[in-house]
């Protein structure tokens, strides 16, 4: 099968810390691999804009040294990459004073699609949006980007979604979540609204439950600082694991359009049960023989920040009601795995007597570290013998049939960016629904610092804290494997 790449517009995207680690570790490499894709013309121009003192030439070998160090395993085409540098430009801007915003604005053309990645600490954010305004830089095509953390909490995300607004309307910010531009999330929507099959049994009468599950095998990095006032709570439900939820409880958007979708996707934000304390577990990574605790990664020996979260919720409304979804995500876990699970109910009445009946029918949704969807399903064993059930996956990402386009897939930032470039939003959380996010937070988060509560330890290289086990076996359920 042949893959199809459509092109997009000439633009100038200007890369507010273009010098930092997301920009070298992800923006530019898939900038790279989309020119590669032939879908960015060399009309095109990426301004690397930072306060760093640099000429052209010196970013341009930054780049193509990040681009050569972040490729991972996609081979880096040398030839292509000495084109791809041409398209760069880099200038000094200080982000809090005037230098650099004159020739700045000299710079960017503003008869091709302009767009502004505000790849910088989030106290930047208001300084740059009203700076891009004040000197006329940006108009009211243009675009702009931004990162989490949007806001620490229902107030700081109120007053952001303010600046911001400012200076810029609503269909010009694209708030990136990265989990929303993977190929199984965009899978999981076309699995869900493109066949008749599944929507009748995606609800409290077929499907028993729903585990989210994003396992990191890295503790807190170079973050510590930043992750110690954050936590596990505010750096990964708040915004990945609820946009997740929200794709897989959504009613069928009337059509695939932005606003549609991100209406859906509020309207479960707003549904959501609060939770019981009973059904949340914190869990915070202790040292083992050889591996340090995350008070000693975060040099905080009094620290009680979570590094682990699971919890048991509920939606309320009358396709879910009744339907626990179970949510977990720590750092430092025996394996990395971020997979979505709906675990249908059990059959009302077998006719077998062998232990296949007892199986539940999944559909497994991986996010990380392969991407891919597998519906698991009994079967006869082949062969003779008799009646001999068999619990297999049925692979749904169909790799050999799709061929080339799956060889061709975009990672989730160069989808993301080229959706900023065709100016879909679909994939990018709207002010309300970051708003509803920590509406839902804000309570649980509070309670916790209100009465000092202190994490349970899990150790490195674990599944995560005995009583997150307790929470979901209470129920008559287990967690499904760390694999
Ligand atoms: P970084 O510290 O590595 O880079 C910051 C960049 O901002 C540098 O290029 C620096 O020169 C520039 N900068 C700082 N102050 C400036 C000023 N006054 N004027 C002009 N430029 C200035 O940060 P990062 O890790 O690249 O993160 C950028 C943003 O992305 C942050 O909001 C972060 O929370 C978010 N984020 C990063 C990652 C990641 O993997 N690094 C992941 C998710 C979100």
């Amino acid at each position: 099968m042949v893959s199809r790449v459509i092109p997009v517009d000439p633009f100038d995207l200007v890369i507010f810390g273009g010098t930092g680690d997301l920009a070298r570790r992800k923006i530019l490499p898939g900038l790279f691999r989309r020119y590669c894709a032939n879908q960015i013309p060399t009309s095109a121009r990426i301004i690397g804009v930072a306060r760093t003192q640099l000429d052209k030439k010196a970013y341009r070998i930054l780049v193509r040294d990040s681009i050569i160090e972040f490729s991972g395993n996609h081979k880096v085409n040398k030839k292509y990459l000495e084109t791809f540098l041409l398209m760069l430009v880099y200038k000094k801007v200080d982000a809090q004073g005037e230098e650099g915003w004159a020739e700045l604005k000299d710079l960017v053309r503003k008869d091709v699609v302009n767009a502004y990645y505000l790849s910088v600490g989030p106290g930047l954010f208001g300084e740059i949006a009203s700076r891009l305004k004040q000197w006329d830089i940006a108009t009211v095509e243009s675009r702009v980007v931004i990162e989490k953390p949007f806001g620490r909490d229902l107030s700081s995300a109120k007053k952001l979604n303010a600046v911001l607004s400012t200076h810029f309307s609503e269909n010009q910010i694209y708030r990136i979540d990265h989990y929303l531009g993977k190929e199984t999330v965009q899978n999981l929507m076309a699995v869900r609204f493109g066949n008749l099959l599944f929507e009748p049994l995606w609800n409290s009468q077929y499907v028993d439950h729903i585990q989210i599950t994003v396992a990191e095998t890295v503790g807190v990095g170079g973050r510590g600082a930043y992750y110690d006032k954050s936590g596990a709570m505010r750096d990964m439900v708040q915004n990945h694991l609820m946009q997740l939820l929200c794709l897989i409880a959504m009613e069928p958007p009337s059509q695939f359009n932005p606003d549609s979708v991100r209406d859906e996707k509020l309207k479960v934000i707003r549904a959501l049960a609060g939770v019981k304390s009973h059904h949340i577990v914190r869990g915070q990574y202790d040292s083992t023989k050889t591996e340090q605790s995350y008070r000693q990664d975060v040099e905080n020996p009094r620290s009680f920040t979570e590094s682990y979260v699971a919890i048991k919720t509920e939606i309320n409304n009358w396709r879910w009601a009744g339907v626990p979804f179970y949510l977990r995500t720590g750092k430092k876990l025996k394996t990395r795995s971020s997979e979505i699970a709906i675990v249908f109910k059990k059959l009302p009445h077998s006719i077998f007597e062998q232990d296949g009946e007892k199986k539940q029918n999944i559909l497994a949704i991986q996010l990380q570290p392969n991407e891919g969807m597998t519906l698991d399903v009994t079967i006869k064993e082949p062969g003779p013998g008799g009646m001999r059930l068999i619990h297999v996956p049925l692979d749904m990402t169909f790799a050999e049939a799709l061929g080339d386009h799956v060889e061709d897939n975009p990672d989730a930032y160069e989808r993301l960016i080229m959706d900023v470039i065709r100016g879909n939003q679909t994939l990018f959380m709207r002010g309300d629904e970051v708003e509803a996010a920590w509406t839902w937070t804000d309570p649980i988060i509070k309670t916790w610092e209100s009465r000092h509560d202190v994490p349970k330890l899990y150790e490195v290289g674990s599944v995560g804290p005995e009583d997150a086990m307790a929470l979901i076996r209470r129920d008559d359920r287990v967690w499904r494997d760390l694999k």
